[in-house]
């Protein structure tokens, strides 16, 4: 799946959600978030996302590594 990291929050532009083909990613108080069980890894979001805050969750950074948990938390993933 896509990854949502730090730079989104506080941003949250959502051109990532008129891009998504199914509708995987929702919108948190601060950011957004790309549901792992929606997520079919096409990659537009990425492409989308005017601040960069978007990677497949292999590439992520490493100082972003833990958005993968922030990530699973706000869908209540365990
Ligand atoms: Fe949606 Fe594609 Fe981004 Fe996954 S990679 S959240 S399917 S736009």
């Amino acid at each position: 799946a896509y990854v949502i990291a730090e730079p989104c929050i506080d941003v949250k532009d959502r051109a990532c959600i008129e891009d998504c083909p199914v509708d995987a990613i929702y919108e948190g108080p601060r950011g957004t978030y790309i549901s792992p069980l929606e997520c079919i890894d096409c990659g537009a979001c990425a492409e989308a996302c005017p601040a960069g805050a978007v990677f497949f969750v292999g590439d992520l950074p490493a100082k972003w590594k833990d958005w993968t948990a922030a990530n699973a938390e706000f869908f209540e993933i365990n």
